[in-house]
């Protein structure tokens, strides 16, 4: 049994990740408990992709060192539904497109993925529990009739993302929100939606370029990521500071992988 502060979090541990050659995060811990909020941020290129990829089960990286913790259980020989299935949810920057497949349907689908095996969602549960979630995230009841991203906009894809956040209830989220494609529309419904479900139950990793995401979301915990590993660590006036200050106020404070 281990000790109950190592059991609610998401716990990243001296991980190293390759990408073929090239060693893209080096020895990164990070812990992030439910009902946290944890950003982090940093210059292009510094492996934050790369980590929400290594965290979701992403094939094309090798872990070459550290662990990965969900609970206290390590999940690295885990697939990524299996990942899903002990709470874990990523949201990512490009989500695809499902033609013919309505946004209603597919979350029931999903739902009903997670369920215990021989289990199944009644539709009037089902219906009960999407309504609630739409209702507190104002999503209008007309959008859960359209196809999964089909022709959205940034911000429909953000709401469908969010919605599905909602719907799995996870114990942990993994938000990769970058510089390209968040207009003011699609940042407040991130936004409006990571504050609706925030709370002691929900540990949120948010990855994020700028800080300007950080003006609606205010993070417990701030990180900074140079060249694949953490610089720094703050509370949320570390990102006001950067805002400030650039990127090359921390830069400076990178170790270059050659001395590493
Ligand atoms: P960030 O999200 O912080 O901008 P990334 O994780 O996307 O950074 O990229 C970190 C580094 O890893 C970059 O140098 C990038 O070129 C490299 N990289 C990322 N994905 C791949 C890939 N699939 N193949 C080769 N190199 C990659
Ligand atoms: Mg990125």
């Amino acid at each position: 049994m281990l000790p109950a502060q190592f059991m609610n979090q998401l716990e990243i541990k001296e991980l190293y990740v390759s990408i073929g050659e090239n060693e893209i995060i080096r020895g990164l811990s990070l812990a992030v408990p439910r009902g946290e909020v944890h950003a982090i941020m940093g210059p292009n290129g510094s492996g934050k992709s790369t980590l929400a990829k290594v965290l979701a089960g992403h094939p094309d990286y090798t872990v070459t060192g550290g662990e990965v913790l969900i609970d206290g259980q390590d999940i690295r020989e885990l697939e990524p539904d299996e990942r899903a299935r002990k709470g874990l949810f990523m949201a990512f920057q490009y989500p695809s497109e499902i033609p013919g497949v309505t946004i209603a349907n597919f979350l029931r689908a999903a739902v009903q993925a997670r369920l215990p095996e021989g289990e199944d969602l009644e539709a009037t549960d089902y219906y009960a529990r999407l309504y609630e979630k739409m209702d507190l995230l104002e999503i209008p009841r007309a959008f859960t009739s359209r196809s999964v991203n089909e022709g959205f906009s940034g911000g429909e894809k953000k709401r469908c993302e969010i919605l599905q956040m909602a719907m799995l209830d996870p114990s942990y989220a993994v938000l990769d929100e970058t510089d390209s494609g968040l207009d003011i529309d699609a940042l407040k419904i991130v936004s409006h939606g990571v504050n609706s479900l925030r709370g002691p139950n929900l540990g949120i990793l948010l990855i994020t370029h700028y800080q300007r995401l950080l003006n609606y979301i205010t993070p417990d915990y701030v990180h900074v990521m140079v060249k694949g590993q953490i610089v720094r660590s703050g509370g949320k006036e570390l990102a006001l500071e950067l805002e400030e200050k650039g990127y090359d106020w921390v830069r400076d404070h990178a170790v270059e992988p050659a001395a590493a």
